[in-house]
C-alpha cells in the first residue's frame, strides 16, 4: 500500500490564496515525508460545471502536481454504500428524519457540542418508523456510542471533543462528506491529512468512523487559514484573491505562489526550493492576514 498525503478541493468555484496555500503545504508535508501526492475532487456536493478544470489548472501553475490519476467521489458511490452497510449490518446506523428546523428547536443534550444532533430519532419504534417513513425519505445516522474521542494533530497537538450520531447519507441519498473522506483516504493509501484548521472538528468524527470501519487513522496537520482583515476567513468577496483576479491586476501565478511560500517564511522559486527548507514545526501557528493584491505586489 501506498504512502500518500492529498489535496481534496470541492469544485464549487475557483481556488483563492488560502486554498492555494494549503495545497502548498500539503504538498510540502507529504514531499518532505517521502509521501505520494493525491489529488482528489470532493465533487459530492456543491460542484460547479467547470470548476474542476480551473482548480487542478491553478494548482498546477503555483507548482503542486500529482502522482496518480485524479480521483472523483462521484465516481464511487458503491464505496461508500458498502461502507454505510457494513456500519448497517453491525447495528451502528438508524433513520433519520428530522427536518433542519426540528433539530434546531429540540432541546440539545447536556454537554453536547454546539449542532448536535439532539438524538430524536434514535429510538423510533417500528410503528413510528413506518409513519415516518411514509411521510418523508430518511436519512442515515451514525449510532454513535464514543462519547469523547480524541485525536492528535500535528501542530495543535491532542484534540478532545463529543461526537455526536452524525449523518452518513443525506435524505436526498447523497453521501455525508465525513464517511466519504473516511472511505477515500483509507482507500487511496492516504496516511496523511493536511487541510486548513475550520476542518479540525470535523476530525473527531472521521477518526472515530474510521475506528468504527475498521481502517487506519491518518496522521492530521490543521493548518491556519488565510483571513482578511476583519479576521474572517478569505472569501471571493475580498476582492482579488484567485490566479484569474490577480493576474488581471498583475500578478503572476508565480508571483502569488511566491508571496504564499514567504508568508511561510519558505523560500521563493520553484517548490522543490521551499522543500529543501521546509519544517513542520517552523509553520506560522496564526492565520495570514491577507493584505490584497496592491499591497502584495509593493
Ligand atoms: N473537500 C473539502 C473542502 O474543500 C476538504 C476535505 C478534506 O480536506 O478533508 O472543504
Amino acid at each position: 500500500m501506498t504512502s500518500a498525503g492529498r489535496f481534496a478541493p470541492s469544485p464549487s468555484g475557483e481556488l483563492h490564496v488560502g486554498n492555494l496555500r494549503t495545497a502548498i503545504l500539503a504538498w510540502l508535508f507529504a514531499r518532505s515525508t517521502g509521501r505520494d501526492f493525491l489529488l482528489r475532487v470532493d465533487d459530492l456536493d456543491r460542484a460547479r460545471a467547470g470548476a474542476e478544470a480551473g482548480q487542478l489548472r491553478d494548482l498546477q501553475a503555483v507548482g503542486v502536481g500529482w502522482d496518480a490519476a485524479v480521483v472523483r467521489q462521484t465516481d464511487r458511490a458503491a464505496l461508500y454504500a458498502e461502507a454505510i452497510g457494513r456500519l448497517t449490518d453491525a447495528g451502528l446506523t438508524y433513520e433519520c428524519f428530522c427536518t433542519r428546523r426540528e433539530i434546531q428547536d429540540a432541546p440539545s443534550a447536556p454537554h453536547a457540542p454546539q449542532g448536535a444532533y439532539p438524538g430524536t430519532c434514535r429510538r423510533l419504534d417500528a410503528a413510528e418508523l413506518e409513519i415516518r417513513r411514509a411521510s418523508r425519505p430518511a436519512a442515515v445516522r451514525l449510532r454513535s456510542e464514543a462519547g469523547e474521542w480524541t485525536v492528535q494533530d500535528r501542530l495543535h497537538g491532542p484534540f478532545t471533543g463529543v461526537v455526536d450520531d452524525f449523518v452518513l447519507r443525506r435524505n436526498d441519498g447523497v453521501t455525508a462528506y465525513n464517511l466519504a473522506v473516511v472511505v477515500d483516504d483509507a482507500e487511496q493509501g492516504i496516511d496523511q491529512v493536511v487541510r486548513g484548521d475550520d476542518l479540525l472538528s470535523s476530525t473527531l468524527r472521521q477518526a472515530y468512523l474510521a475506528s468504527l470501519l475498521g481502517l487506519p487513522v491518518p496522521e492530521y496537520a490543521h493548518v491556519p487559514l488565510v483571513v482578511n482583515h476583519d479576521g474572517a476567513r478569505l472569501a471571493k468577496r475580498d476582492g482579488a484573491v484567485t490566479l484569474a483576479d490577480l493576474a488581471a491586476v498583475g500578478l503572476s501565478a508565480e508571483a502569488v505562489r511566491d508571496l504564499i511560500l514567504g508568508s511561510l517564511g519558505l523560500p521563493d522559486g520553484p517548490l522543490d526550493n521551499a522543500l529543501a527548507a521546509f519544517d513542520p514545526a517552523g509553520i506560522p501557528r496564526v492565520p495570514w492576514v491577507w493584505q490584497g493584491a496592491g499591497r502584495a505586489r509593493h
